[in-house]
């Protein structure tokens, strides 16, 4: 397989960054003085990283944000695979209050959407870090450092460095989607590339892995509208 990539170099840079973009192209940032060779030498070293980031699907294709939903009285949104409702509170301190209905401080749009999403990150937080830890504990991996962090491009990624990252959208998903993301991630600790012992630790784990994987593809786009 041919590895193709282009190269920005910048003044501003000290660093090499190998980036793989939405459209799954691959962008080396490089200090000016970085020549071809050195930059083609650290690229190659990452190959089989590269090629296991470019393996996985994008979200979805097509428009970067869904047009999202209003965070007004009677409108719902997703938790843990199910809709509730959110009701506005004219208490403008404080944050997002769930009680089998959201509970959102009135302020003005952009800070009305601002809570929501903090409370949102929150929740993924409290309720994704403990479980992959626990699952890390179980398939035996050492993940160095694990994060949820606001990325448009994937559900998850693990780096080179036993870095695990999680969307925090995965927390509108149900528990068993956000399991298989999960586990997918850790098992990429065990196997780089999607070969058929990385399926069967991931399935050996989360037996209904399969249908998270559909799931995810014909809801993705549900989790990505904007609040
Ligand atoms: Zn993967």
């Amino acid at each position: 397989m041919n590895l193709t990539y282009t190269t920005v170099r910048s003044a501003k840079r000290k660093n090499l960054t190998i980036t793989v973009e939405r459209d799954r192209s691959v962008v080396v940032l490089a200090p000016v003085g970085a020549t071809d060779e050195a930059i083609d030498r650290v690229v190659q070293s990452k190959r089989e990283w590269l090629f296991e980031k470019l393996q996985h699907a994008p979200k979805y294709q097509g428009r970067p944000h869904a047009p999202g939903k209003e965070v007004v009285s009677g409108e719902s949104a997703l938790y843990l695979g199910r809709e509730y409702r959110m009701t506005l509170t004219s208490t403008p301190e404080g944050g997002v209050v769930f009680d089998r209905a959201f509970f959102i401080p009135q302020g003005d749009r952009l800070q009305t959407r601002q809570a929501f999403r903090d409370w949102y990150g929150q929740q993924a937080k409290e309720i994704i870090l403990p479980r992959l830890a626990r699952y890390a504990a179980e398939l035996g991996v050492k993940v160095a450092e694990a994060a949820i962090v606001d990325n448009r491009l994937r559900w998850g990624s693990c780096t080179t460095k036993n870095n695990i990252r999680l969307n925090w959208r995965l927390i509108k998903a149900p528990m068993s989607v956000i399991d298989y993301v999960i586990v997918h991630e850790l098992a990429h600790l065990l196997e780089a590339n999607h070969t058929p012992d990385f399926w069967n630790i991931v399935r050996a784990k989360v037996p209904g892995a399969e249908k998270s994987k559909a799931w995810l593809k014909a809801h993705g786009q549900l989790l990505e509208e904007e609040i």
